[in-house]
């Protein structure tokens, strides 16, 4: 990463009150490169710029620490990962995570793995497969403190995949865009089908850039009726509310 680069990284960070020892300044810059020579032969990202790689993933990714609901020594899934965000900077910043990035992709999965081993984040266990199957899997099922997730889906389908793998009392965390009343009140009407209820929903400013986020919270209250969730596929193509 440039010297601008790092520097665009420390406020974007600071605006978060989070200040980046040197060695998880460099972690990012060592993230920055491998996924710029990656994504040269492989589509991870749309995004291309430092700028925006800093901005939109570092640092939007880092927006999930808002709240404090990922404080602690915490076993989390990050459902639909992608090229590893929110999971990898969630990593750098907090090590004490046991981290599992999730994503039905093959190629985006190798991608993080290689960058976990490549920045020394042995607590980050990436699997290739669906939040569906993986939500049926008596080893999963029940197992994770908190599901985090970025750009995704719609709040219903997000619940959906995600309060299954939550303990009783675990949260799903979920940075989102900003989200209007209907989505969060269909968020809401799954959560109480599906064995949660919504705890937070909290609209911020991307920093330095102000584009419009939201996070939202829905914590599980009770167990998921064995139905959910429904088969692959189905959550998306016909949402419950
Ligand atoms: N979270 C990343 C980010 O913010 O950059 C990636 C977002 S990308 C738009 C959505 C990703 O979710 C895709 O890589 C897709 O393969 C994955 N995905 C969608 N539905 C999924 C599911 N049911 N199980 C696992 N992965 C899923």
């Amino acid at each position: 990463m440039t010297p601008e680069g790092e520097q665009l990284l420390r406020d974007g960070l600071g605006a978060l009150s989070i200040v980046p020892g040197e060695h998880q300044v460099q972690q990012f810059g060592q993230l920055h490169s491998l996924l710029v020579e990656r994504n040269a032969h492989v589509n991870l990202t749309a995004l291309k710029t430092e700028r925006d790689i800093v901005l939109k993933h570092f640092i939007d990714s880092a927006c999930c620490l808002r709240g404090a609901h990922l404080d602690g020594d915490l076993t989390v899934i990050d459902v639909g990962t992608g090229a590893g965000f929110p999971a990898l900077p969630l990593a750098v910043l907090r090590p004490a995570l046991q981290l599992t990035p999730l994503d039905s992709i093959r190629k985006k999965i190798d991608f993080v793995r290689d960058a976990a081993t490549q920045l020394a984040l042995p607590q980050v266990q990436p699997v290739v497969g669906r939040a569906e199957t993986l939500g049926r899997d008596p080893n999963n099922r029940g197992r994770y403190d908190r599901v985090v997730v970025r750009a995704v889906a719609a709040l219903p389908v997000l619940v959906e995949l995600a309060l299954p793998l939550l303990r009783s009392g675990g949260r799903l965390v979920a940075q989102k865009g900003a989200i209007g009343e209907e989505e969060l009140a269909a968020g809401r009407r799954a959560a109480a089908e599906v064995g949660g209820e919504i705890i937070a929903a909290e609209p911020f400013e991307l920093p330095l850039l102000g584009d419009a986020r939201s996070l939202i919270v829905v914590e599980k209250t009770r167990p998921t009726p064995r139905t959910y969730p429904r088969r692959e596929g189905v959550p998306a193509r016909q949402p419950l509310f």
